[in-house]
């Protein structure tokens, strides 16, 4: 996609069941293609259309395009569906991924050996096979446009990184897999989600700044978009009762930013959370309408609002789970918290974590079935769909 486009984010409405659906319509600054898209409700399964600029470039969130249609083209191919009863525009990115990995902050994943930071040096490593890793990205999405391939949602690349201590440690990075010409991302926009030859139990237990656990947090979140189902995050206060309306809203964007919100429950006190309501009311938004529309983050219209706990716990889940607990609340600062990290079974998640806070799962939506794996064989590097949602 060429640097002169927008993304604007927008949401309709199914004319039978008023289920919203979100999408992002592309939008150049000039040689706009006008059209639309025949799609499913996602809801109750009936046909409608959306009209939107660039349907081939646009991209949908969540439900099924049947039929992409272009004005210019006469064939006949206009969809008799009916249209979407409401479309909305939304300024506020609530919901847009924010998340990136900070490779130039203190890093988690150390060698247990030699103590090097492995993130610097996997990144350097990847520097270096940019070229040959990108003509193997670019071949792999040519012919992946061009044939029917399974479902990937993510591009993932293992990266051979040598260290001091002798061996050459695995690190693997990924992002978002889009079938459209979007260009590969910089390296330092990857996400680092591994790297083999560390142990986060041994650098992230212990006593840190609040800034470090955040942005550790951060890293985490990362890791297990890529590995796990599910997320569980669970504070009592979001932001500080001193902190401006503007300030909490930046903490709260900042927090809905990072996480996938279909696939994150959240937990948090039902004080911290009408403060999330009264910020975006002051920000001149009205919460009904972004209920409304779905606009309102799932993360939190999800999450069970206990009101008496005083846990801080981070959970990935998956069969077996990673867990990062400790004092620090979502609140950036220079406070020193208490952290640790461990490993445990989804089962004594479930009783030891999630029951006591009363908060029951939604079943988990179902991942993509495969991953483009971009992979080095020593001499050269190919791309392929491999099995399974991530290798890790
Ligand atoms: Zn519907
Ligand atoms: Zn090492």
């Amino acid at each position: 996609m060429n640097s002169d486009s927008k993304l604007i984010r927008q949401a309709a409405k199914c004319p039978e069941c008023g289920t919203p659906h979100h999408y992002v319509e592309v939008s150049f600054s000039f040689a706009n293609d006008k059209g639309g898209w025949e799609v499913e409700c996602r809801e109750c399964r009936k046909r409608f259309t959306i009209r939107l600029k660039n349907p081939e470039e646009s991209s949908a969130e969540g439900f099924r395009i049947l039929r992409r249609f272009d004005d210019d083209n006469n064939d006949g191919q206009q969809s008799c569906a009916p249209a979407a009863s409401e479309i909305v525009q939304y300024s506020l990115d609530i919901n847009e991924n924010k998340l990136r990995f900070d490779f130039g902050s203190e890093p988690i994943y150390r060698c247990t050996l030699s103590g090097a930071d492995l993130e610097k040096a996997a990144l350097a490593e990847l520097e270096k096979h940019l070229p040959d890793v990108s003509q193997a990205f670019y071949n792999a999405r040519n012919y992946m446009l061009a044939s029917n391939v399974p479902d990937c949602e993510h591009a993932v690349i293992p990266v051979p990184v040598p260290c001091k201590c002798g061996s050459t440690h695995k690190a693997t990075f990924y992002f978002p897999l889009r079938l459209n010409d979007t260009p590969m991302p910089e390296p330092r926009q990857m996400l680092l989600a591994d790297v083999e030859g560390s142990s986060l139990d041994e650098e992230l237990t212990g006593i840190f700044s609040k800034t470090f656990l955040m942005g550790a947090l951060e890293k985490l979140t990362a890791r297990w978009r890529l590995k796990f189902d599910q997320i569980v995050i669970a504070s009592p206060f979001i932001a500080h009762q001193y902190m401006s309306k503007a300030n909490k809203l930046a903490v709260w964007e900042w927090l809905l930013g990072i996480f996938d919100p279909r696939r994150t429950l959240f937990i948090t006190r039902s004080s911290s959370y009408k403060d999330y309501k009264s910020a975006l009311l002051e920000s001149g938004l009205n919460h009904d309408m972004l209920v409304s529309f779905g606009l309102e983050s799932q993360i939190v219209g999800a999450g069970t609002k206990k009101q008496d706990f005083h846990a801080k716990v981070y959970i990935g889940l998956g069969d077996t789970c990673e867990i990062l607990s400790g004092s620090a609340n979502l609140v950036p600062g220079k406070s020193l918290e208490n952290a640790t990290f461990g490993f445990a079974e989804r089962k004594r998640v479930e009783t030891r974590y999630l029951e006591p806070l009363g908060a029951t799962l939604p079943q988990a939506l179902p991942r993509a079935s495969h991953h483009l794996a971009i992979t080095y064989d020593g001499t050269k590097w190919r791309a392929d769909a491999s099995e399974g949602p991530s290798p890790i």
